[in-house]
């Protein structure tokens, strides 16, 4: 009998690992940047065109590759940066597994152009699907010039999953983002079509890093760290916590100078914001955790993104305590825990959506939050919204004979100011004020946007907005919807964006809050959906903004014209988010409950 296992030639080999390395453009990027680097470079110049699909160009001045080692580098598990196995658990490199150059050269037209720094010339090698077509000298100053083009040009299928090119651009800033953030002493370059998207000059902090690729404005609210204990060190800058987003889209974590993104990272930093923010909420948060190399092991996945820890305990709870600490001087941490030894053993915290603020000055920060969180209040809708949902309106008799299941309802009373107890005939209606109200504003816009007269207000100044690069290109891909939805939204140079009217209906709102919430609800929802979904979800936000809040007495007028409204709508089951709007308890339940049965 012949033998059906073969194995694969070196060709396919290639393929099959650019098939986990290069998922897109901004894969490319991020390989290639990290080689620059690995390479010592202090500046970096990244060209792109068309999205990265007609080409990525990656200029360094770096140690740059001999000609000898220019071939090699295309060879698959070829490195400079590990000799032996246990090298892998003592990795100060990005880069060691030799792959991410001949996968790109599998997959795209690539040419490799570098400069030792004792060498008078450079050497050129251009690859088709990793063939090589032609090698040489050539002129060149010290360092690397790596140019991949026509990415996928060879992988139709592939290409095929590629977005338009601006949510692939959107990617690949996000990445130079990251690594810009963890490489401050570099100075990073990056252009899209021969336009300067950001020319970040060397820098001596991370603070000035971070005021210019995620914006000036955004440092007020953002409180440095740097804590050490036992071989770990955790620095870096983390929000207050009125300053929060409604994704992890702004949380950027590194290990040892790596992007990831761990769950156990992720959840300790959370765990140290715990009950500090709504739920829900998610902080801004540039951190870079230092530790022994050895302690963590980077090579669970190939792109790098996932880490392994020796002791994930110790880990998380120095993270979640190192957060904790810092937040300790604006928070009203020991208010709501104040036995609470340690946050890995306390219980969770009540959520609550109104924070109590004891009037007692105890500590210097207490007054600031104070006037922070009044304000904070003063610019949610909800003290405006509720007269424009509320026309208190009388029934006349005919209308209560026709009134619905809500409208009939007994009203006996609202509890905490939240709920409202109803009595359906024998039974206990139990109604979230919040939920229904949500789904009330949520069925009145869709009703407006699909009659397309949403009302708009314009703002006596446009308000000009900057934004991050990601919330940006998600928010110019969609300016005929949002104006649709009353947001008339003007590009105003680079990442900001001039707000001109917004909808009537919403009065006064945080409209660049709520402007984040969507670019990240559209960042999720992705672009392969139905614009109709993307829309509702985008609705759903909108509503909750305008709805009322619990903890807020209603009037029996106000209760009854928002059980008319209910009745009014469909879907009143729940509101947009899935939460249900009604419970209903029967005499029976309650019974067994005393145990009268
Ligand atoms: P790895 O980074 O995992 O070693 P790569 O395929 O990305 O694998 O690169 C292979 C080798 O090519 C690297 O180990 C390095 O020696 C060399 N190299 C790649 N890019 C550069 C660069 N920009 N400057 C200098 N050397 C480079
Ligand atoms: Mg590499």
């Amino acid at each position: 009998m012949t033998s059906h296992i073969r194995i694969l030639p070196e060709e396919i080999c290639n393929k099959i690992a650019a098939g986990e390395v290069v998922e897109r453009p901004s894969s490319v990027v991020k390989e290639l940047l990290e080689n620059s680097l690995d390479a010592g470079a202090g500046e970096v110049r990244v060209d792109i065109r068309a999205g990265g699909r007609r080409l990525i160009r990656i200029v360094d001045d770096g140690e740059g590759m001999s000609r000898d080692d220019l071939f090699l580098a295309l060879e698959r598990h070829a490195t400079s940066k590990l000799s032996s196995d246990e090298d892998l658990f003592r990795l100060r490199t990005l880069g060691f597994r030799g792959e991410a150059l001949p996968s790109i050269a599998s997959v795209s037209r690539l040419t490799l152009r570098s400069c030792p720094a004792n060498s008078l010339e450079g050497f050129e090698i251009q690859s088709e699907g990793g063939v090589v077509k032609h090698a040489g000298v050539t002129g060149m100053a010290r360092g690397t010039c790596i140019e991949a083009s026509d990415l996928f040009f060879n992988t139709p299928a592939r290409r095929k999953f590629l977005r338009r090119d601006e949510t692939e651009f959107g990617h690949i800033a996000d990445v130079v983002t990251k690594l810009a953030l963890a490489h401050p002493e570099v100075h990073f370059r990056l252009e899209h079509n021969g336009k300067t998207i950001f020319d970040a000059f060397r820098q001596g902090t991370l603070a000035a890093r971070v005021a210019d690729l995620l914006g000036r404005p955004l440092l007020r609210d953002l409180l440095p760290l740097d804590i050490s204990d036992g071989g770990l060190r955790l620095h870096g800058m983390i929000s207050t916590p009125e300053t929060n987003r409604s994704g992890t889209g702004a949380i950027y974590t590194f290990i040892n100078g790596r992007y990831i993104r761990d769950r156990v990272v992720q959840h300790a930093l959370l765990d140290g914001y715990r009950s500090v923010l709504e739920k829900g909420r998610y902080p801004v948060a540039i951190l870079f955790l230092e530790m022994p190399p050895e302690e963590v092991d980077v090579n669970v996945h190939p792109t790098k993104h996932e880490v392994r820890f020796r002791e994930q305990g110790r880990v998380h709870s120095f993270l979640s305590g190192a957060v904790r600490q810092c937040l300790k001087p604006v928070a009203w941490l020991e208010e709501a825990h104040p036995v609470a030894p340690e946050p890995t053993t306390a219980p969770p915290a009540p959520q609550s959506t109104a924070p109590i603020m004891p009037a007692s000055a105890v500590n210097p920060y207490r007054h600031g939050v104070q006037e922070a969180m009044e304000s904070y209040g003063r610019r949610m809708p909800t003290v405006a919204a509720p007269a424009s949902f509320f026309s208190p309106h009388k029934a006349t008799p005919a209308e209560a004979e026709n009134s619905g299941f809500f409208g009939r309802l007994t009203l006996l009373g609202q509890y905490r100011r939240s709920y409202l107890l109803c009595q359906d005939g024998d039974d206990l209606v139990l109604i979230d004020q919040h939920a229904a109200h949500e789904r009330i504003g949520f069925e009145r816009l869709k009703k407006e946007y699909r009659d397309g007269v949403l009302e708009r207000q314009a703002l006596l100044f446009p308000a000009v907005i900057e934004f991050d690069y990601r919330e940006s290109a998600l928010l110019k891909e969609n300016l005929a919807e949002l104006a649709r939805l009353g947001f008339e939204l003007e590009p105003f140079g680079g990442r900001s964006l001039a707000l001109k009217t917004i909808p009537r209906l919403l009065g006064e709102i945080d409209s660049e809050r709520l402007l984040r919430e969507v670019a990240e609800e559209l960042a999720a929802v992705g672009k392969s959906s139905a614009v109709e979904s993307a829309i509702e979800k985008v609705l759903a936000v909108i509503a909750c903004h305008g709805a009322i809040r619990a903890n807020r007495s209603l009037s029996p007028p106000e209760i009854s014209s928002l059980l008319d409204a209910l009745d009014q709508v469909d879907f009143k089951i729940s509101c947009p988010h899935g939460r249900p709007v009604m419970k209903r308890l029967s005499i029976g339940e309650i019974e067994r409950m005393f145990r009268r049965t």
